[in-house]
């Protein structure tokens, strides 16, 4: 007889409702196919890669191309609205059944945050701050100790902005994109410094998100954006299991010289240019913890139509057990690495660029 909790998994309501959608099919989550580059509008396009939904394994497969002239890389189809929808929910609450979470490892820790904003200490003291796609707003609450007097704002697309309001880590939530223009003209003119931590790879128009951002600055205010580097060696080597490729949730993914291209043609002045400190060492474990779960036996989600048999579950369990202390190893072994990879241009898996706005 199956157990209390087994039962409830069964009966869960989210499995109903995701039964209905996926009767549908999933064809309808992608937009039409771009036959053009959205950063330069080349025709040149290749495809880099093509994956499942590897965090969350929901049905469904996902393109990356490239493009041949600007180096853009960019979801092709690209999921629509509801698409986006669909493969953001549920994702905070995903049961990994005790298994290593990738997204863990790169959700940067409250130390490396100091460090993020120490950097911006030789601009001076900020009195208005807006941390765009800030999620919990952890970044605002470890700036706020080097930058007591600073008053931190947040957005974010998710209402996980207004929850960090409520716990009192932000002074102000605003919940969407720097690219809806009810959301630019608020908040126009009003922040010494706008940072924006590996944010535009969701969203669906970073050009927009961009020049909204450049927009919320005071004229002499500071950029500072950080992005996983698409042209690193990792990412070439481990294709999609390179967790920044990170689809179905990752739409764009820029080349460094494209952000500055575009800063410079917006009136902006380059401050900073850094391929190397940004290095998140997580490339090979997260890796490993995808592949890994991939490979396994798949676990209970209620977008499963039918829950896995008690056969299965047992041979996932027995399979997962020695997942998580082999992907603790190599996590080892990335911080083991970290200060090479920071070392050699090409290695480190994130670049950051900090710019000051010059014209009105
Ligand atoms: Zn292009």
């Amino acid at each position: 007889m199956p157990s209390l909790s087994y039962a409830s998994r069964v009966y869960d309501p989210r499995r109903v409702a995701y039964a209905a959608e996926l009767a549908q099919g999933t064809d309808r989550f992608h937009e039409p196919r771009r036959e053009d580059c959205p950063w330069c509008g080349s025709a040149r396009l290749r495809t880099r890669l093509r994956a499942p939904d590897l965090m969350q394994h929901k049905p469904g497969r996902f393109a990356v191309d490239q493009c041949a002239d600007c180096g853009h890389l960019f979801q092709n189809p690209r999921l629509t609205s509801a698409g986006l929808a669909f493969y953001h929910r549920d994702h905070d609450e995903t049961d990994r059944g005790g298994l290593p979470d990738p997204v863990l490892a790169v959700r940067h820790g409250h130390r490396r945050h100091r460090f993020d904003a120490r950097l911006m200490r030789n601009v001076g003291e900020p009195e208005s701050w807006l941390d765009v796609g800030t999620g919990h707003a952890h970044f605002p609450a470890a700036a706020r100790e080097v930058f007591p007097y600073t008053s931190f704002d947040g957005l974010d697309p998710t209402p996980r902005v207004v929850q960090a309001r409520a716990a009192g880590r932000i002074e102000e939530a605003h919940v969407g994109h720097l690219a809806d223009p009810h959301i630019a003209n608020r908040l126009r003119g009003r922040y010494d410094v706008v940072s924006v931590f590996h944010h535009l790879a969701h969203a669906p128009d970073p050009r927009a998100e961009l020049r909204g951002a450049l927009g919320a600055l005071r004229p002499g205010g500071h950029l500072l954006v950080e992005l996983p580097d698409p042209r690193s060696l990792f990412a070439l080597l481990l294709g999609k299991w390179w967790l920044p490729h990170g689809q179905p949730r990752h739409l764009h993914l820029l080349p460094l010289r494209n952000l500055r291209a575009e800063l410079e043609s917006a009136g902006c002045t380059i401050l900073v240019t850094d391929r190397r400190t940004p290095h998140t060492p997580n490339d090979l474990s997260a890796a490993l913890a995808l592949a890994l779960t991939h490979a396994l036996p798949a676990a209970d989600a209620p977008w499963r139509t039918t829950p896995p048999g008690r056969l299965r579950r047992a041979l996932r369990a027995v399979l997962a057990t020695p997942v998580g202390p082999l992907v603790d190893a190599v996590a080892a072994v990335d911080v083991v690495l970290s200060p090479l990879l920071r070392r050699v241009p090409g290695l480190s898996n994130a670049y950051r660029v900090v710019a000051r706005r010059d014209t009105a």
